[in-house]
């Protein structure tokens, strides 16, 4: 039965879902590099390790939500010698295909159960339970990581069993909503640079079939210039390239994406990398 649960990463995401699974009444204990960023969870009833051994002894489930590949491989190199032979790691940060195989070659190596299982939503459902987990891992394992999907998800979908099947939905997601969120910045940005209200726009669409809760939200953050982080841009800007280079691996033309994906980064090399990702509306401004 699983109850105890190592998360590390306590950033946007980590935070929220460690909240979740302790409401779930799991034992949950936190890592994160910056240590700080981990400790107030322990008002939240988090055991807060400050050494990557210590997080993941004894844990059933080892969650990990850090920002790319190598964030995921320089964390786990270091915790998967103390990580228990029956205890599994639930790989949920956004690492593309080629990120997904390497980590579970690495699970692999040290006989380690691997899931795959990379999560749609922001901030706010990771802190409400209601993430949509899409998950790929082999049948026998699914039991024991049911505990930890029912707390930090609404919705579980089991893709397949070959690690890398959850990343190929999540991409495919992904390349919709910053198509959807770069698509909005240039509209707003095109209506503000022919000296229209952009608000115009967001009511010409309003309640009809171009309609778009998200086009809604972030375009109206994209005219109030307020970009309070859920999806950092830095986060959009990695993972535009993800999923560019799985559709050249795959055959597919990446032309559209590569241009946004270029968007996202120019944005965020122009220091709004820390902002959400509507501050991509920056690139669009000559
Ligand atoms: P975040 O708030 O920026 O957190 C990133 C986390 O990664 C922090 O814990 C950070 O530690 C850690 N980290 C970065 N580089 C590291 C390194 N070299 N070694 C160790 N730890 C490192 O980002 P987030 O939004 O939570 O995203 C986390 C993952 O979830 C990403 O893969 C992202 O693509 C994915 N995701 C995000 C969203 C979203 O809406 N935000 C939605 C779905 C999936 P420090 O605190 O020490 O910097």
């Amino acid at each position: 039965m699983t109850k105890a649960v190592a998360v590390l990463g306590t950033g946007i995401m980590g935070a929220g879902m460690a909240r979740s699974l302790i409401r779930a009444g799991l034992d949950v204990t936190v890592w994160n590099r910056t240590a700080e960023k981990a400790r107030p969870l322990k008002h939240d009833g988090a055991r807060v390790a400050e050494d990557l051994t210590s997080a993941v002894s004894g844990s059933d489930v080892v969650l990990t939500m850090l920002f790319d590949t190598d964030a995921v491989t320089t964390v786990m190199e270091q915790a998967l010698p103390a990580v228990g032979r029956s205890a599994l790691w639930v790989q949920t940060s956004t690492v593309g295909l080629d990120g997904t195989a390497r980590l579970a070659q690495l699970a692999d190596r040290h006989g380690v159960g691997f899931i795959d299982a990379p999560v749609l939503g922001t901030r706010k459902p990771a802190e409400d339970g209601a993430l949509i987990v899409l998950a790929a891992g082999p049948h026998n394992l699914r039991e024991a990581v049911a505990p930890v999907f029912d707390a930090i998800g609404s919705r579980v979908v089991w893709v397949g069993e070959r690690a890398g099947d959850g990343h190929r939905l999540k991409l495919t997601a992904n390349s919709w909503v910053l198509s959807v969120v770069g698509a909005t910045a240039q509209a707003v940005s095109l209506a503000q640079t022919l000296r229209l209200d952009p608000q115009l726009f967001l009511d010409l669409i309003s309640g009809g079939p171009l309609d778009c809760a998200y086009t809604q939200l972030k375009g109206k953050a994209m005219i109030a210039g307020e970009f309070p982080p859920a999806f950092p841009l830095g986060g959009a800007a990695k993972d535009s390239a993800l999923i560019a280079e799985a559709m050249r691996a795959a055959g597919t033309e990446d032309r559209l994406m590569t241009a946004l994906h270029q968007q996202f980064q120019a944005a965020a090399d122009a220091g709004h990398d820390a902002e959400d990702m509507a501050a991509v509306i920056h690139a669009f401004r000559r």
